[in-house]
């Protein structure tokens, strides 16, 4: 689940993660009042109003702006709440920015230098550890960074038993060239933002830029935050943080439904059993010269009305020419599957335009073959993995 920025900031402080102050605002009074407050709060005169959309790179787009009065605020929020904010990271089309942060300036006037890095907290599935990534480039895209001078990113892994070493946050401080009050003030930081990474059970943090101020402080500035879905459970408080209007609608739908959908940008549609068939599926589907539409793992269960509310998730995407239903009957057998689809097809009718392709193997599919066979529908079967693969091909 992937957080705003002002959702990401909230969970960092609460962890004692130093973070630029802000507060949310859904128009532009809030935005004003927000100002005001700040300035009490913290003393700040100058403000910047920052677009809260789940993307990155809206400072390019236009959408962190300063403001140097509360009359600029006014005007800037103005421009910024309703926007249509197009970034690096957006669809072509943009974002509909309904909520915009009102953030103390903390780029202190005429500071001569202030030093912006980049560090994140992320997963290395490849080692089974946790990763400190950082870098003294902060404040552009560390994807160029990492394309033209790779030798100024830096790593520190962490084993997640043991947890974050005192002097691997000094090392992190030491790579980044400080020292003194700023080195120490580092170490706070990464500590702090790695326990956080732990305590919020997230899977992915991303702060850039962190500010390092002219007096030495360390401060968040951004925080691009994605939670892991699979421990939400023990986080009662977060699954109010989630927002739909961010999400692509039939995966809320299939989630609703408890069917695990991930849209994708191909034109053939998949329904199959079992997350691993399904990956395997989506490379036979490339190899053949497709692209899959989708990743859709039925589960165990797949009577006629699972696969119905599949297929109508799945045909929701215009770009869907051809469905490829892949299912091994082991616990379930392939006739049940089968009497399911021709079902669900029946009582679809006109809602299926396109040809369905399936193929069951495993107990009864040469049963379920023939009564696919015999219903006298626009579907075609297959046993071998590679032969409906072809069917697919021919039918696209
Ligand atoms: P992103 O473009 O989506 O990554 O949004 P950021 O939150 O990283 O903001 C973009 C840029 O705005 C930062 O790299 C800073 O240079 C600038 N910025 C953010 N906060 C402040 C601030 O308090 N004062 C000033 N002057 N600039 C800021
Ligand atoms: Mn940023």
């Amino acid at each position: 689940m992937n957080l705003h920025e002002y959702q990401g900031k909230e969970i960092l402080a609460s962890f004692g993660v130093a973070t630029q102050k802000g507060i949310v605002a859904l128009n532009i009074d809030e935005a004003v009042a927000a100002a005001a407050q700040l300035t009490k709060d913290t003393g700040t005169s100058w403000h910047v109003i920052k677009a809260q959309i789940h993307a990155g790179g809206r400072g390019k787009g236009g959408g962190v702006k300063l403001a140097k009065s509360l009359e600029e605020v006014k005007t800037i929020s103005r421009d910024i709440i309703g926007m249509q904010l197009i970034t690096p990271q957006t669809p072509p089309e943009g974002k509909k920015v309904s909520k915009v942060l009102i953030a103390e300036d903390v780029y202190y006037p005429g500071d001569s230098e202030p030093k912006e890095f980049y560090v994140s907290v992320l997963l290395n599935r490849a080692s089974g550890k946790n990763m400190i990534m950082y870098s003294t480039e902060g404040g552009m895209d560390i994807e160029s960074v990492a394309e033209k001078t790779p030798e100024l990113i830096f790593t520190e892994e962490i084993d997640p038993g043991h947890g974050l070493q005192s002097f691997q946050a000094r090392n992190v401080a030491f790579n980044l060239g400080l020292s003194g009050f700023a080195f120490k003030e580092m170490v706070k930081f990464i500590t702090a933002l790695y326990n956080a990474y732990i305590g919020a059970d997230a899977s992915l943090f991303e702060i850039n830029p962190v500010l390092k101020t002219s007096d030495d402080k360390i401060i968040a500035v951004d925080a691009k935050i994605t939670l892991d879905d699979n421990a939400l459970f023990r986080h009662k408080d977060h699954e109010g943080l989630r927002d739909l209007t961010e999400e692509n609608p039939t995966e809320v739908e299939a989630r609703e439904v408890g069917l695990n959908y991930v849209a994708l940008e191909g034109n053939v549609g998949c329904m199959v059993n079992g997350a691993g068939l399904a990956m395997a599926t989506m490379d036979l589907i490339k190899q053949s010269g497709g692209a899959p539409a989708n990743f859709l793992d039925v589960g165990g269960t797949a009577d006629a009305a699972r696969v119905e509310t599949a297929f109508r998730l799945i045909l929701k995407d215009p770009k869907v020419a051809a469905i490829l239903v892949n299912i091994f009957g082991g616990i379930v057998r392939c006739d049940r599957v089968a009497q399911g689809i021709v079902d669900a097809y029946k009582n679809m009718g006109d809602a299926i335009n396109v040809p369905i392709i399936v193929r069951l193997q495993g107990t009864n599919a040469d049963i379920s073959k023939k009564l696919i066979d015999d219903s006298g529908l626009n579907v075609l079967s297959a046993i071998a993995f590679e032969e409906a693969a072809q069917i697919v091909k021919e039918a696209l």
